[in-house]
């Protein structure tokens, strides 16, 4: 028992109540699919990650059992000390060759994997040019290295070159980081200009695709692929939490960065690996992947047909060129009363407010899955319109 009341921290808990932004968060009893059951009532489900469904694929559950019986439950230690098991080289190789990458490294997630890999190829004496919407995990990255960093514009290429041109020369290694689609709107980077200004001003590329991997691209290889930009792309992450379903981040890169990795970066060095579960439903997942489009077809078709309807209702659904599908509200409060009343009506479709989006666009953030079926995207979509009614949003 803590000596102290903190109320420090009960005041500031305090704050965001007053401010209509505190969240309970609710408790899902069983599994995270199309629906679930939300303290005890069945929801069409608009706020996981999981695009391709594969969270619930029979593969990929064998494969976890499998795993457990012949691997135990933990890796043990971190690698570093323990080494790997086969499974995590193997996952290792299948990510390689789904990225088309000489190498893929994996950590125990995504954010993991930003803050170790930004933090171990970056030195004082470099610059990191980062679009002003990245994710945190690539801010925080930041924050953990000794190199200066610099902010471009979302998505302004004259703004990127002017800081480029700024600083030609003066830099050891200069890199360019930006997501690949950018979680909160679902636009993609401009990453054939982005490459392009790289390649003039002899920067390194590092691209965050954790909403592109198993999204954009043939197969789900991601927006390099979407691009045709393999091989011009020197850091490329992925994240195994999303569309593979699991749980888990990569970067897919050349056999020098591999190597370093190994020896620097933080998480690996200081924190144990994954599980011999996740590591062999992710390597289920990426076989999958290889092997068809299947899902990815679904993905695109359910995800026309979802923001077509919410479209012509009148609602405001940004510019996303990607299955997540923003409903843009820009009060705070509101978002979050929208966010109250859809779940009454049977949709769990969370708000997105400050911090994680700019003051003033808050939001509620639809992520559509393969695993949708069409009954229950009319129903969300009823569910939109009763409740944009009765708040007046539309
Ligand atoms: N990068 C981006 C762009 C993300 O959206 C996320 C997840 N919110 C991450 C990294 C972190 O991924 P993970 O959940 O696997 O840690």
């Amino acid at each position: 028992m803590s000596i102290h009341d903190l109320d420090f921290l009960k005041e500031k808990v305090e704050g965001l109540k007053e401010a209509g932004v505190y969240r309970k968060l609710p408790v899902l009893n069983g599994r995270n699919s199309s629906t679930i059951i939300l303290d005890g009532k069945e929801m069409v489900n608009l706020s996981s990650n999981n695009y391709l469904g594969l969270a619930n694929d029979p593969d990929l559950k064998e494969a976890a059992k499998k795993a457990i019986d012949k691997y135990g439950v933990g890796a043990g230690a971190v690698r570093t000390i323990i080494g790997n098991m086969d499974l995590h080289e193997e996952l290792e190789k299948k990510l390689a060759e789904f990225k088309k990458s000489p190498r893929a490294f994996i950590f125990q997630s995504g954010y993991d994997c930003n803050v170790g890999t930004i933090q171990a190829i970056t030195e004082k004496g470099d610059l990191i040019i980062s679009d002003e919407l990245n994710h945190a995990s690539i801010i925080d990255g930041i924050r953990m290295t000794k190199a200066d960093k610099a902010i471009f514009k979302h998505s302004d290429m004259e703004d990127l070159e002017r800081v480029l041109k700024e600083n030609e020369g003066k830099y050891k290694n200069t890199l360019i980081i930006t997501d690949g689609v950018f979680s909160m709107d679902g636009d993609l980077a401009k990453l054939p200009e982005i490459v392009e200004l790289a390649e003039k001003y002899n920067a390194l590329t590092y691209v965050d695709d954790a909403h592109g991997s198993g999204v954009m691209g043939s197969h789900g290889r991601g927006t390099v692929d979407h691009y045709g930009l393999h091989g011009r792309v020197d850091f490329v992450i992925g994240t195994l939490s999303k569309a593979i379903g699991v749980k888990g981040g990569y970067v897919a890169c050349n056999e020098a960065a591999y190597e370093w990795l190994n020896h620097r970066a933080r998480p690996v060095l200081f924190s144990t690996t994954l599980s011999p579960a996740d590591t062999a439903a992710c390597i289920a997942s990426v076989e999958k992947l290889i092997k068809t489009d299947e899902l990815q077809v679904k993905l695109w078709d359910n995800a026309k047909y979802f923001k077509e309807k919410l479209g012509k209702l009148g609602f405001n659904t940004g510019h996303s060129e990607t299955p997540i599908t923003p409903v843009i509200i820009g009060d705070e409060a509101k978002s979050m009363e929208f966010s109250r009343k859809l779940r009454e009506y049977g949709v769990f479709g969370s708000a997105i407010v400050f911090p994680t989006v700019p003051r003033g666009t808050g939001r509620v953030r639809c992520m559509i899955s393969a695993a949708h079926t069409k009954e229950e995207l009319d129903k969300a979509v009823d569910a939109f319109e009763k409740a944009g009614k009765d708040l007046g949003i539309i």
